[in-house]
């Protein structure tokens, strides 16, 4: 990380005590995408580690090409998209 990009990480929060402290944002982790078609999945949207703490069958589904939203598997099955 730059120097100049920790500002953008960090935040001034004051704490119950009445002190301000400098607390680091949590950042946001982007949706699971459709390789295909670009859609967002119908999948939890957590980071590596939160995703780490789930069950193997939590993680994805249990179908062919789990990378591809329901619409594009179809169509991949079917031969109609390469
Ligand atoms: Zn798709």
């Amino acid at each position: 990380m730059r120097r100049a990009d920790r500002g953008k990480l960090r935040t001034k929060k004051k704490t119950p005590s009445g002190i301000t402290k400098w607390v680091m944002k949590k950042r946001r982790v982007s949706h699971a995408k459709c390789g295909i078609c670009k859609n967002k999945l119908n999948r939890a949207r957590l980071d590596k580690a939160q995703v780490s703490k789930l069950s193997k069958t939590q993680r994805r589904p249990s179908r062919p090409y789990p990378e591809l939203c329901s619409k594009c598997m179809r169509a991949k099955l079917k031969g109609l998209v390469k």
